[in-house]
């Protein structure tokens, strides 16, 4: 029996308030343009500075922020075993800072604009460098440049051939290059991250662990001394990780790799605390872990009930699989992506059929 999901904290910091999670380790919680409205960061103490672990999406208001945290002083974690800090308070005055924090990087988990965007930014303002695996590297140039299958056209042509209708067509077109708004500049070189490496950030070491089917070399930082895991977008508490077949790779398995991905996680201590992107720092990823296979297989039996009779394209499922209309593109651009994941993982498990028609593609039983 895997202990069940437990939060430390009882809320999140405010944006530009930076509170100490583990020893040597403070939360920053960004806003977020989106219905999800916001993102961790994390600082860890690196020799004279901090280490960042993501940067946040391109607005004015998560610039400000990062001054905020940046002018202010280091505050320790309470002793090992005792409660956490308080959360949310304004303690850390910046104007009562001694001299401020510097940055001695950004070690960037995966090339999502939450995540990357602001790291030239930072870059230019305080000269850390990005540290990041060489696939998101390179997938963040693809996107912002609009190169080969990267495309929007490219995109809503994919989404077209999987029977989204021209009114959400348009309404994608309309949108445009959503990443550049959040990545409108990438550093002009990086530090290449492996899988399983270690990397020693201050008087601690963290292995590497990469992870695929949200991102393409998503990287997750595990220190067994602190037992820490900052897991990125691979494990969340409370939401599940988008998973989205992309244009360029039409005939992929993302969550039959997401999947294999999270196992992976199964290996660290039950007690490890967990530090998400999205939500609050949990205990429990065991359960979690668990969780969320049942969370795709009901997901997919659902699916698979859909598909028995007659053949269903994506777009067709999209209600089904999420119980609800989708109204917004940019939750359009997800839910297809997802639809089409959870379709070629039961194809790829030899449970449905594609059927390639008249230039539609559907799935049946
Ligand atoms: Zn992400």
């Amino acid at each position: 029996m895997n202990a069940p999901i437990a939060y430390p904290h009882e809320t999140a910091p405010a944006p530009g308030v930076a509170v100490p999670v583990a020893p040597g380790i403070e939360w920053l919680c960004m806003p977020l343009p989106f219905a999800l409205n916001h993102i961790n960061l994390w600082l860890l103490a690196d020799g004279d500075g901090y280490a960042a672990v993501d940067t946040g999406f391109a607005l004015d208001p998560v610039k400000q922020a990062w001054q905020s945290a940046l002018a202010g002083r280091r505050r320790e974690f309470a002793e090992h075993g005792s409660a956490p800090a308080p959360v949310g308070d304004s303690a850390m005055s910046p104007r009562a800072s001694t001299g401020g924090r510097r940055l001695t990087r950004c070690i960037v988990t995966h090339c999502h604009p939450d995540h990357l965007g602001l790291a030239a930014w930072l870059e230019q303002e305080t000269g850390a460098g990005l540290w990041i695996a060489q696939g998101e590297y390179l997938a963040a140039h693809m996107m912002v440049e609009q190169i080969a299958g990267y495309r929007i056209s490219v995109m809503v042509d994919f989404f077209r051939s999987h029977g989204l209708d021209e009114a959400r067509i348009d309404a994608l077109v309309a949108r445009g290059n959503g990443y550049k708004r959040g990545v409108p500049e990438i550093p002009a070189t990086y530090r290449r991250l492996f899988d399983d490496q270690l990397l020693k950030v201050g008087d601690h070491e963290w292995r590497t662990i990469v992870g695929h089917g949200h991102a393409p070399e998503h990287m997750s930082l595990y220190c067994a001394e602190l037992g820490v895991l900052i897991s990125g977008d691979m494990l969340l508490p409370r939401i599940s990780t988008n998973i989205s077949v992309m244009a360029s790779t039409p005939y992929s398995d993302p969550l039959g790799l997401f999947l294999d991905s999270i196992d992976k996680f199964r290996a660290l201590p039950e007690d490890t605390l967990v530090l998400p992107s999205h939500g609050r720092p949990f205990r429990g990823l065991h359960a979690r872990v668990e969780q969320l296979h049942a969370h795709h297989a009901e997901r997919c039996e659902v699916l698979l009930a859909a598909c028995k009779d007659q053949p269903r394209s994506a777009a067709e499922l999209i209600a089904v699989l999420f119980n609800r209309e989708i109204p917004d593109p940019h939750q359009t651009m997800f839910a297809m992506g997802e639809a089409i994941a959870h379709l070629n993982y039961l194809e790829h498990a030899g449970k449905l059929k594609r059927i390639e028609e008249n230039g539609l593609v559907r799935y049946i039983r």
